[in-house]
């Protein structure tokens, strides 16, 4: 840029004479006590109270004499207060503006925490009970249990063919969707450019002095977007009733009797509105076991279910837990 940069005065205090808000440029002593200026105190000033340093030139950062501590201007070549060279000294140290609004917070580093011998001891503890709950659910010891009662039931959905209302984005409505009417709702939202956010930052230019530059960065907001919703009704099946048979009803197991099916409703044919039809089948079969007091109950498969009879012995594995094995009954 070739605008002229303006430069604006650091402040520091005086710790000889509590003398506050001196200016770091036009002030290189205090005026109050003549105490020569702390490089290593500057501080920026409150927004909106910044001096400008009129006529000032930036000829590099200062430095401080090695001898009396005071700031001097690179372009001195021997200290204003003591008359000490310049050889063999450093700049004075950067301030870094912490009144400016951190946008983003520099993330510090967190220490990773060392593993100690307490946190190996607990560890150690926790894996060996992880081993101990396992064992106990996993091993187990063999028993031999009566065959105290079978149980099985049986069910079947009966389904009917019914008019449904539901809604869905216009997209995606089912082809054999009737009475559709449509609506405007807001289906998602999008991030749109809204100009940019713009904050001074204050630069240390190690001479008494600060400058300003202008960071801006890309601001956004959220706009609704709109989409057609459609509602509508559909012809679907759906469960109406359940037909249920079990151990009351014969000792074998059997299907619920199925009859009077509206298969062909008002003659409109499988498939119009009230006509019925069978749907899911579940079927359960339960042995209970009993051994010295105790009793347990397994659900098994019918083929296993059907192997055994009330009153016959079986070997049985039961857990530490106390729990069955119903994988043992083959
Ligand atoms: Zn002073
Ligand atoms: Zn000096």
């Amino acid at each position: 840029m070739a605008e002229q940069e303006i430069y604006y005065e650091m402040l520091w205090d005086c710790t000889q004479c509590n003398t506050k808000g001196l200016l770091g440029d036009s002030h290189r002593h205090c005026p109050t006590c003549g105490a020569a200026q702390d490089p290593g105190k500057r501080y920026f000033p409150k927004e909106g109270e910044e001096v400008e340093a009129k006529n000032h030139k930036f000829v590099g950062a200062d430095w401080s004499c090695a001898y009396c501590s005071s700031p001097n201007s690179a372009a001195a070549a021997h200290c204003t207060n003591c008359g000490a060279g310049q050889d063999g000294t450093k700049p004075v140290a950067i301030v870094a503006d912490t009144a400016a609004v951190p946008e983003e917070p520099a993330q510090k580093p967190v220490p990773v925490a060392r593993s100690t011998g307490w946190l190996r001891w607990a560890l150690g503890l926790l894996a060996l009970a992880v081993i101990g709950i396992v064992f106990l659910f996993t091993s187990t010891k063999e028993t031999t249990a009566t065959v105290a009662e079978r149980s099985w039931a049986r069910e079947i959905q009966i389904e009917q063919m019914a008019r449904v209302s539901e809604t869905a984005w216009c997209d995606s409505v089912p082809g054999d969707a009737y009475g559709v009417s449509r609506s405007r709702e807001q289906r998602s939202t999008r991030q749109v450019p809204d100009g940019q956010t713009c904050h001074d930052e204050r630069i240390d230019k190690g001479d008494g002095t600060f400058v300003k530059r202008r960071e801006c960065t890309p601001r956004y907001r959220a706009e609704p977007v709109y989409d057609d919703r459609c509602r509508y009704q559909v012809n679907r099946w759906r469960s109406v009733r359940t037909l249920k048979a079990d151990t009351q009803n014969a000792l074998m197991p059997v299907w619920p009797m199925v009859s009077n099916l509206n298969a062909n409703f008002l003659g409109g044919g499988m498939g119009a509105l009230g006509s019925e039809r069978e749907g899911t089948r579940r079927e359960n079969y339960v042995l209970t076991l009993a051994s010295g007091g105790k009793t347990w109950t397994c659900n098994v498969s019918e083929t296993v279910w059907s192997r055994y009879q009330e009153g016959a012995s079986t070997p049985l594995k039961v857990r530490l837990t106390g729990g069955a094995d119903c994988d043992s009954l083959q």
